[in-house]
């Protein structure tokens, strides 16, 4: 048995998902002939309470378009400083947009309206022009931490108030509501864009999408062109999105069920420095000097269950939906053995 707790992004396409793939209707969607596509990009804006979608290869490109369209170069966004859209997507802020980002250190990668308001730049020559608050709903460097609808609905205020526009990255956002209860659209009709991922927790094998008003999508459809991620029969991939909607967003209560298990083994250990609160399905946790996080992800390796290192003595494990029971009790067996010896 292969555990493989890297990332929810590993997972594979289910018989039925597969089955839903093979059976689509597809055209092209350059076009904007793919009825499949069409289908989803329609169904996701109406769940999220928005005009229009924009299906994209992947979440890095749907949040890359979503701040393109928001903002103008020589402007600003502010976020959290272990954000996805600043650390991980290869400084495309500065590539794709021409803006800078200011950033804020936030509780567990969330940031508040206070905050937020005393990053603003004041008009004046010399500064970059604010102009965009991006949030991170689940975070991912915050251990899978979420915002409450209540601190969404003040940093809304602020950025009303200050006349800037409000992003989520929401790659794992099912994740969040799954915990807060509340609807998808309640949360989406704060923000100007907002980005999906289909492929992390609800187990596509690719694809994202921006959600907006229909203006907005109607931009976000040309710069999807110039990053050279405008698809052709992509209905294959719409139809397992459509089928993941369907079926993969209320299970997702069974990842965090199993994170939490995870996460009260690895509390216990005696080489635990620190481990962060396992609020969906991400186990973030930091070893004392007694266990090298190397030593640890390798013994875990010899067993065949697959972790990654995530900065200094620290170790990420993600659950998702080919991580069963029987791989949690095996995975608690082996975490029991090696972190407490
Ligand atoms: C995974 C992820 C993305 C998008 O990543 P892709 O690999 O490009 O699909 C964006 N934001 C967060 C927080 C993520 O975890």
């Amino acid at each position: 048995m292969k555990i493989d707790l890297r990332s929810d992004t590993v997972t594979k396409p289910t018989r039925e998902m597969l089955e839903a793939m093979f059976s689509a209707q597809v055209g092209d969607d350059v076009f904007g002939e793919d009825p499949t596509v069409n289908k989803l990009e329609e169904k996701a804006a109406s769940i999220f309470g928005k005009e229009a979608a924009l299906f994209c290869p992947s979440g890095t490109m749907s949040n890359q378009i979503s701040v393109k369209v928001l903002t103008q170069p020589q402007d600003e966004v502010i976020c959290e400083r272990y954000s996805h859209i600043y650390n991980f997507e290869a400084g495309g802020l500065a590539f794709n947009s021409g803006i800078s980002a200011r950033l804020i250190s936030g509780d567990r990668g969330r940031i508040s309206a206070v905050e937020i308001a005393e990053e603003i730049n004041p008009h004046n020559d010399h500064y970059a022009h604010t102009s965009l608050v991006s949030l991170e709903n689940t975070s991912n460097r915050g251990g899978g931490s979420f915002y409450s609808l209540s601190t969404i609905k003040e940093i809304y205020a602020v950025c009303r108030k200050n006349n800037l526009k409000l992003h989520l990255d929401g790659a794992r956002i099912f994740n969040a509501l799954c915990e807060t209860k509340d609807t998808p659209d309640a949360v989406g009709k704060y923000f100007d864009t907002i980005s999906v991922c289909l492929s992390k927790g609800l187990g596509t094998p690719a694809g994202s999408l921006v959600l907006s008003s229909t203006d907005n999508i109607k931009k976000a459809r040309r710069v999807r062109k110039v990053m050279g991620g405008g698809m052709r029969q992509a209905g294959y991939f719409a139809s397992a999105g459509i089928y993941a909607l369907d079926h993969h967003v209320g299970r997702l209560k069974e990842d965090h069920r199993r994170a939490k298990a995870l996460a009260e083994i690895i509390m216990g250990s005696p080489h635990l420095e620190e481990l962060m609160p396992a609020d969906t399905n991400i186990i973030i946790f930091r070893l004392s000097p007694s266990l090298r996080s190397e030593v640890l992800l390798q013994k875990l390796t010899d067993e065949n269950i697959l972790a990654i290192g995530f900065g200094k003595q620290t170790i990420r494990m993600v659950t998702h939906l080919d991580f069963t029971d029987d791989m949690l009790d095996k995975t608690i067996k082996v975490l029991r053995k090696l972190l407490y010896s």
